[in-house]
């Protein structure tokens, strides 16, 4: 609503906060990936934040704060899908709350670090800094200039929706007949605001650290601002840029904005196999879950045959080396590793010749553990693993019915299959150095 056309953008980073942790919903086996992996037209929702911002007007380098637990297999699954981005983008890890993640983005922006293509880091922050949700994936050009012109202008910039709808603040809890209405909140003096925001760097800085100093939570970077004391400029915002929240969220926005283009690469399939023998002590642990009542498989790293199995399927769906080449057991350094180790290499390995994994089926073979009470949480261990959603995880167990070595209780074995989906190379936004310094 204060346009200031006609200026030169001036430099600015970004930061796409896509941090949310799935966590929670992963333990419940079915649910899925953070949401902000989820895919629309092919690429996950934060990939197209990220492109909203690589493309906006002086934007130097744009750093994506992925959940911390499982960063290497989210870095994995994203990264090929953001190439085109010229070097300019840098992944980090999250933190517990939105706004650490917000400022491990900008310390990955900072100095000296080396640029996610190899060059150099600038030496020195933007002038302005943007912070854009990575679950928001369809803020228009004109939008985000316009919050990034208006930021220029007045130190902070938010694009806001005005209510339709009227507003009530809602009366606490009473009773089981649930919450009641309050007073009602005047339309005219209310606005929901969207991002990307945008902020003079010194402002975002002083204003993250007025939070942390007192101990204030906000949603979002323009109430920590308004928090601190500094005018937020209001830019009219747009109710097509959406922050999906719901499946109804998601499915409106495919609508819009339709399918994945044709004439990608075809997904690739990889099979894995493997089988070690029982111990007599420890425990055993299978897709990186322990089952405290059956002892260890003998192995060089941890012995977990089904994430071997995995491990061997995604490199194979590469055409890499096969586990034992890529993490041989004479290296020292794998003597008793977790395996969860190989699979992020192996994701890492896949993602370098550009795949991600999209779906994983695994069969473990032997008479012992009782899979059943431990299955979800194995499937949705293997998931975080590979950066996909549980509900993309098969798990059965089977017994060789007393037959064979499976059968005599002298060992495990465990089958994997997975798909890997080809990343569209070419895809993202025109990248090119558009510094305007
Ligand atoms: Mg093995």
């Amino acid at each position: 609503m204060m346009p200031a056309r006609g200026r030169p953008a001036p430099p600015a980073d970004a930061v796409v906060a896509a941090a949310g942790s799935g966590v929670r919903y992963a333990a419940a086996g079915e649910a899925p990936a953070p949401k902000q992996f989820l895919p629309l037209a092919g690429r996950p929702l934060l990939v197209h934040a990220a492109e909203a911002m690589l493309a906006a007007p002086g934007v130097r380098r744009v750093a994506v704060v992925l959940p911390g637990n499982g960063f290497p297999a989210w870095r994995a699954r994203v990264e090929p899908f953001l190439r085109g981005g010229g070097g300019r983008v840098r992944f980090c890890a999250g933190g517990a709350t939105r706004q650490e993640s917000v400022r491990r983005g900008l310390e990955a922006l900072g100095v000296g670090g080396v640029e996610a293509g190899g060059g150099a880091a600038e030496s020195e922050p933007a002038e302005l800094v943007a912070v854009h949700d990575g679950a928001r994936p369809a803020a228009a050009a004109d939008l985000v200039a316009e919050v990034f012109r208006a930021a220029a202008r007045h130190g902070a910039a938010a694009p806001v929706v005005r209510p339709t709808d009227t507003l009530f603040r809602m009366a606490p809890a009473n009773g089981p007949e649930g919450r009641r209405l309050a007073e009602v909140i005047p339309r005219e003096d209310a606005a929901a605001a969207q991002t990307p925001q945008c902020f003079r760097r010194r402002v975002l800085d002083e204003a993250l650290d007025a939070a942390a100093r007192s101990g204030f939570a906000g949603t979002d970077e323009a109430s920590l601002a308004r928090f601190a004391g500094y005018p937020v400029a209001a830019v009219a915002g747009d109710s097509r840029n959406l922050k999906v929240t719901t499946p109804a969220d998601l499915e409106e926005l495919r609508r819009r904005v339709g399918p994945a283009p044709p004439g990608g690469a075809p997904p690739r399939l990889g099979f894995g196999f493997d089988a070690h023998r029982f111990g007599e002590t420890g425990t055993l642990i299978l897709g990186g879950v322990l089952f405290p009542e059956t002892p260890a498989l003998l192995g060089h790293s941890d012995g977990d045959a089904l994430l071997h199995a995995l491990t061997d399927a995604v490199l194979g769906a590469v055409g890499a080396p096969d586990i034992g080449a890529v993490f041989p057991s004479t290296d020292e350094r794998w003597r008793g590793a977790a395996s969860g180790r190989f699979v992020a290499r192996a994701v890492e390995i896949a993602a370098a010749a550009g795949y991600a994994p999209g779906q994983a089926d695994l069969t473990l073979i032997g008479e012992r553990p009782r899979l059943g009470p431990k299955r979800d949480e194995v499937r949705a261990s293997v998931a975080r693993r590979l950066g996909i959603p549980a509900s993309s995880v098969g798990l059965k167990a089977t017994t060789t019915d007393g037959m064979g070595w499976t059968g005599r209780g002298e060992g495990l074995a465990a089958q994997a299959l997975v798909r890997l989906d080809a990343a569209a190379p070419g895809d993202a936004p025109p990248g090119g150095e558009s510094r305007s310094a």
